[in-house]
């Protein structure tokens, strides 16, 4: 089987302050058709920039994707004209993001707003609209639906706005979802129904779902493949069974023991010293060196490579060489 998304030395690179930024350093990644792949890191790694790149969202004019293939289905929408990209966005690859209200706008209806996305992608008449959008509502457990499609965005709770925005996300039905933080601003039953509504996406509808996030323990729960990335790249990648039982790299090892255990009131036990180089100038050796317990005089020099340690578990560090 092929991947659904296949990205190839991906590089998007900003311009900060007359320097380049570089958000995104060579990012390889395959999305299997109902998967879920999540990715993690620390602020600064370029997760959310790896996420807007997908959707061709990068900020312009200070932003950049300068080099790699994203293949969706085979084809590259990097080559893509601006009106095709439109096409798939939104409906064939949705996105949510950590605050629905910046993706929501304040000033129409959600019956409006949801009824545009589908004129937009499917031109379907407006009876048809409000059925399929009570359809969609229900589907994300939003009670009293027809009530909610006549409300705006500032009414909602955070958490219903939350389903409000995934049932906009997944209203036409997309091969691809890709979510930024989607439950970061909400409290944990809220967040815990929103990760179980998207396992149902995937599972009832086959979607495909890119998370990303710095909570490990919605890794554990969600993920079937994991890619953890550092600095603008991935640093190790592997099936979430084999990254829990066995994590290889020092930076992956360093967050597991970041994760906060249950019976504990304390939100971090450990984290690591130091923080994210500066993407402006990163090291000539391994990105992660200065605050790697095991870093050896060789890591400042030389970068290292990624390597396939076993099929399917990719590591970029010296000591798996
Ligand atoms: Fe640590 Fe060296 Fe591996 Fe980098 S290459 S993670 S510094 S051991
Ligand atoms: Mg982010």
């Amino acid at each position: 089987v092929d991947p659904v998304v296949s990205v190839r030395d991906l590089r998007t690179y900003f311009v900060h302050k007359e320097e380049e930024v570089r958000a995104v350093d060579g990012i390889d990644l395959d999305v299997y058709r109902g998967q879920i792949v999540c990715i993690v890191g620390e602020s600064g790694s370029g997760k959310s920039m790896t996420a807007l790149s997908l959707m061709r969202l990068v900020p312009k004019p200070r932003g950049k994707i300068v080099s790699g293939k994203i293949m969706f289905h085979g084809v590259d929408i990097l080559q893509l004209s601006e009106p095709e990209m439109t096409k798939l966005r939104g409906n064939e690859i949705s996105m949510i993001f950590q605050e629905p209200m910046t993706a929501l706008n304040p000033v129409l209806t959600i019956g409006d707003q949801i009824a545009e996305v589908l004129v937009h992608h499917r031109r379907v008449g407006k009876r048809e609209t409000t059925a399929k959008a009570v359809e969609m509502l229900q589907f994300v457990g939003v009670p009293r639906a027809e009530q909610v499609l006549r409300e705006y965005p500032h009414q909602l709770s955070g958490g219903m706005r939350q389903r409000v925005m995934i049932a906009m996300a997944m209203i036409c039905e997309p091969k691809v979802l890709i979510a930024d933080e989607p439950t970061t601003a909400l409290d944990v039953t809220i967040q815990t129904q929103v990760l179980h509504l998207m396992r149902k996406m995937r599972d009832d509808f086959g979607t495909s779902i890119i998370l990303i996030t710095h909570d490990l323990g919605v890794v554990a729960d969600m993920a079937d493949q994991v890619i953890v990335m550092y600095a603008g790249q991935v640093v190790e990648s592997a099936n979430a069974d084999a990254l829990f039982e066995e994590p290889l790299h020092p930076y992956t090892i360093a967050l597991l023991k970041s994760v906060p255990t249950i019976d504990q009131e304390t939100e971090v036990l450990y984290y690591i010293p130091g923080s994210v180089p500066d993407a402006t100038e990163f090291p000539t050796g391994c990105r992660f060196a200065d605050r790697c317990p095991l870093a050896m005089a060789s890591c400042f020099e030389i970068a290292p490579e990624v390597r396939e340690v076993r099929p399917g578990h990719l590591v970029r560090c010296h000591l798996v060489d």
